[in-house]
C-alpha cells in the first residue's frame, strides 16, 4: 500500500528512530514493500520510515527511481563509517515538499547497514547515492536536510510553510 508521507511539523520526524532487532518476518518485509511503493508513488529516490510515521531505523533507496531494479537498496540500522570529497548540489525532501536548496555533502560516503534477513553489508556510494545515504540516514535520528543551510534561508522557509499551514495546505 502506498503511505502518506509526513510533513514537516510532525515529531516524528525530529526524534531519533528505533534500532531494528528483528528481520525477515512477514511485517518487515511487507513494510519494505510499502515503503518502495510509498517511495515511487511520491517519485522520490529515497524514503525513510519515520517518514510514513513509523520510527524504526529503516531507509530504502533506489537512485534510479524505479529504472533499474539492481538499484534498489534496503539499509537497516546504517550507520556512516566514512566519508571524503566534497559536492554541491540541489537537495530535497519529500517531507518537505515543493523546496530545494543547494546543499553541500560528501562525494563518496561509506555506510554499514543490514538488509531484510538481518546480514550486515557495507556499501559505498559517489554523488547522488552518496548524498542519499546521507540524508536518509540522518533521518532515521531525527534530523532534515534544512539544517545544513543558513540560518537565514531556514526561517525563511519555516515562514513559508507556516503559511501553508495556515491556509490548510500542509497535511
Ligand atoms: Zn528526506
Amino acid at each position: 500500500m502506498v503511505y502518506p508521507i509526513v510533513k514537516f511539523g510532525d515529531s516524528v520526524l525530529e526524534r531519533v528512530a528505533d534500532t531494528v532487532s528483528e528481520f525477515d518476518t512477514p511485517e518487515l518485509n511487507q513494510l519494505l514493500a510499502d515503503m518502495f511503493e510509498s517511495m515511487y508513488a511520491a517519485k522520490g529516490v529515497g524514503l525513510a520510515a519515520p517518514q510514513i510515521g513509523i520510527g524504526k531505523k529503516i531507509a530504502v533507496i533506489d537512485v534510479s527511481n524505479g529504472e533499474n531494479p539492481a538499484d534498489k537498496l534496503v539499509m537497516i540500522n546504517p550507520k556512516i563509517v566514512h566519508f571524503e570529497g566534497k559536492q554541491v548540489g540541489e537537495e530535497g525532501c519529500l517531507s518537505i515538499p515543493g523546496f530545494l536548496e543547494q546543499v553541500r555533502r560528501a562525494k563518496r560516503v561509506t555506510i554499514q547497514a543490514q538488509n531484510a534477513k538481518g546480514e550486515e553489508f557495507e556499501m559505498t556510494g559517489e554523488d547522488l547515492l552518496a548524498r542519499a545515504f546521507l540524508h536518509e540516514t540522518e533521518h532515521l535520528h531525527g534530523r532534515l536536510y534544512i539544517t545544513h543551510i543558513s540560518a537565514l534561508k531556514r526561517d525563511l522557509m519555516k515562514r513559508k510553510i507556516k503559511k501553508l499551514q495556515r491556509a490548510g495546505d500542509w497535511d
